[in-house]
Parts: C-alpha cells; sequence; structure tokens
C-alpha cells in the first residue's frame, strides 16, 4: 500500500507512541486529583503546553499565552469562532469547514477573497476592515490550506488587522510540523492545532491564545479543567503525545521541510514530464512542502480515486476531512475554478516517511491508470 494522504492523519511519530505507552504504562492518572499520581498529571500537561510554546516560538513558560487543550481542530476552531458572537469576523473565502461553516449560523460573518493562486487579497480585507461599523473585530485565516497547501502572508494580514484594531486568529492545523510558524514573530493572537496531522494520536488539538483575551466562552461545560474552557477530564496520554510531537517537530522542522520539499519536486516533475493532461494548483506561490493538488484535463478525481486505491495507492479528493466522498470543493470555487475543472481535483499530500520508491511507483501507477 502506498499511503499519500498524510494531510488526511498522518503516522503516530515513534517517539511519540514509545512516551504515550510509557505514560498509560504509569497508570490511571487523573491530573485534577491532589494525591502524587495527579501531580504527575499535571506536571505532564504543563510540560506539554510548554512544548507546544516552544515548537510556535514562544519562551517556555511564557505569561503571554495559554493553552487550551481540546479533543481536535475542530474543536479548537469551534471554541474560537463561537466565541466572538458579537464581533465582526471576518474569514477567507477557503477556510477549513470548521470554520467556514459558521458564516450559515453567524451573520456577521465577511468573507475576505483570495485570487486566482488562492492566497488571500489583502486589498479586500483592508477595504473590509476599514469599512466595517463594529468596533469589535476578529478576523481568522488558515496559515496553509489543506487542499491546496497553499500558504497565506499571515504576518501582512495580522499588520493590516491590527492597524484595524482587530485580533488575529489562524487555523496552524496543517502547518504544524511542516513549515515554521512563529506566532511571536507573526503576532498571530490566537492559533488552532491538531495532534494528528504532525505525529500524535487522534483525539487531542489545541487552541494557543494570548492571555489578554478573555472573553472565550466553553463549549463543553462542567468542571473547572482548562480554567473552565474545556470541561472533562482530560486525555492525559493524547495531551504527552501532542507535546512529544511539538517537541520532535521542533528538533526535526528543517530536515523535514528539505526532504519532503525534494520529494514533492520528484513527484510533481516526474507527473508533469510524463502527462499533458494535469495541472499543479498553485505551483506558483508558497506551499507546504508535502502538497500537491492535481487537475486533470478531462476524468473526474473519483474515477482516478478508485483507479489508485484498486492498485493500493490512497490519496485524497479535496478536504481531508471529508470522508472520501467527493464534493465541490469551495477552495477551488473561491479560486475561480469552473466546477468541471474543480471535479478532477486529487490531493497528494505527503508524509515524513515517504520515500523515493513510493514516489516513483505512484507515478508509474499514475500513467498506467492514465493509457
Ligand atoms: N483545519 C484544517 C486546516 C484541517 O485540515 C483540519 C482537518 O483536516 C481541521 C482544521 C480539523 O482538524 P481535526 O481533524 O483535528 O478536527
Amino acid at each position: 500500500m502506498i499511503y499519500l494522504d498524510h494531510n488526511a492523519t498522518t503516522d503516530i511519530h515513534p517517539q511519540v507512541l514509545r512516551k504515550v505507552n510509557e505514560v498509560i504504562d504509569l497508570g490511571p492518572i487523573n491530573p485534577s486529583s491532589t494525591h502524587s499520581n495527579g501531580q504527575i498529571g499535571k506536571r505532564l500537561l504543563q510540560e506539554s503546553r510548554n512544548y507546544i510554546l516552544s515548537l510556535l516560538g514562544l519562551r517556555l513558560n511564557d505569561n503571554d499565552y495559554r493553552v487550551i487543550f481540546t479533543s481536535s481542530g475542530t474543536e479548537a476552531n469551534n471554541l474560537i469562532i463561537s466565541s466572538f458572537k458579537n464581533y465582526e469576523i471576518f474569514i477567507s473565502a477557503i477556510e477549513h469547514s470548521s470554520i467556514y461553516i459558521y458564516t450559515k449560523y453567524i451573520k456577521n460573518i465577511t468573507v475576505i477573497k483570495v485570487n486566482k493562486q488562492g492566497v488571500l487579497d489583502i486589498n479586500d480585507l483592508t477595504s473590509k476592515l476599514k469599512n466595517s461599523s463594529f468596533s469589535k473585530k476578529i478576523v481568522s485565516v488558515m496559515f496553509a490550506n489543506n487542499e491546496t497547501g497553499i500558504i497565506q502572508p499571515i504576518k501582512e494580514i495580522c499588520k493590516v488587522a491590527h492597524r484595524y484594531r482587530a485580533l488575529v486568529h489562524s487555523d496552524c492545523v496543517q502547518a504544524m510540523g511542516k513549515v515554521d510558524v512563529n506566532i511571536s514573530n507573526i503576532k498571530i493572537d490566537c492559533a488552532s492545532i491538531s495532534g494528528h496531522k504532525f505525529g500524535a494520536p487522534m483525539g487531542v488539538g489545541a487552541l494557543i491564545v494570548r492571555n489578554s483575551i478573555d472573553n472565550l466562552i466553553p463549549q463543553i461545560i462542567g468542571g473547572g479543567q482548562e480554567r473552565s474552557l474545556r470541561a472533562g477530564t482530560e486525555n492525559v496520554p493524547s495531551i504527552v503525545g501532542l507535546g512529544i510531537a511539538s517537541k520532535v517537530a521542533k528538533d526535526e522542522l528543517k530536515d523535514r521541510f528539505h526532504y519532503m520539499s525534494r520529494l514533492r519536486s520528484r513527484l510533481e516533475n516526474g507527473l508533469l514530464a510524463t502527462n499533458d493532461s494535469i495541472e499543479i494548483v498553485g505551483a506558483g506561490v508558497p506551499r507546504l512542502p508535502n502538497t500537491s493538488l492535481i487537475l486533470h484535463s478531462n476524468k473526474t478525481s473519483e474515477t482516478q480515486l478508485i483507479a489508485l486505491d484498486l492498485r493500493g495507492v490512497s490519496v485524497s479528493s479535496g478536504s481531508a476531512c471529508s470522508s472520501g466522498t467527493s464534493y465541490s470543493s469551495h477552495v477551488l470555487l473561491a479560486m475561480g475554478y469552473t466546477k468541471n475543472k474543480l471535479d478532477t481535483a486529487f490531493r497528494v499530500s505527503l508524509g515524513i516517511g515517504t520515500t523515493d520508491k513510493e514516489i516513483d511507483k505512484f507515478i508509474t501507477i499514475y500513467n498506467e491508470i492514465n493509457e
């Protein structure tokens, strides 16, 4: 089997797995308990927060930001957007569905255009912020898109947003562990992350927020965990996994970036050299080093996915989270692609363990199914 769907979910890193198993072997741990096992749990959670802050370019025990553990990237995104219902919320037209879905439920959401390359239109953002009648504003733009891998100009977005006194949230789910996400340099006010996208187990994510943001409204209520912002006994083994995944990602980031960039070039150059019926989305703009969204001139993504699957190759059509069903991507629509064109899109996303051999095999299989 050749698994090339790492933006959907990726392997648990061996160092993470070892540590998670060690924590499970420690026996029952509830960080809210006052006895020594509880204290161990509390320390483990704190360690994990510190590793996450460090990956985000923040100092250990940084007092400016706090880490709120959640069950997923979706929950972190929901927590932030649902807390700002009385603000004007500016989102990009290519946000993940866990943010975009709020356009159905919240009136004061303004959608900002992207250009043909899938990059946020800064002029559109600026003029909409300028014309806003709201005194309270928040901008939410993803760091990198899950379908295309296209990286957004977040530093510039933060500058413009802050000029108009708007806060900035960024969905960093796909960027973590693939590119440098230094929220301290960029001046992002809050960020969402998800463990299973970069080497931690499923079922854990986090929202990282400036301490000065004190209007978060918990969606899960009950006990006082996570300073009452997310009730329920913490998923200690997975949270530890998220911390170790962050630590390892920090150590390996440069190597991962170069390794995956090289493999992606091998993949794209190999496919383009042998196929004149394909196009790579966003080829001319900064992208994640592992993501290629490919359009075909006439074959639907469904036909291609089924043919590839029968040959033992797993890739995806469109969004990582859309349960394998083909659907029309709002991302490609926002970039101006026609419905016919976007129905041909399939995504190849590499992992840190993908090999040259797998890439070459993929190219061979792809050419065979297109003969
Ligand atoms: N945001 C982005 C950009 C994603 O790609 C995903 C999942 O694919 C999510 C949020 C949701 O993350 P989770 O699967 O942890 O709910």
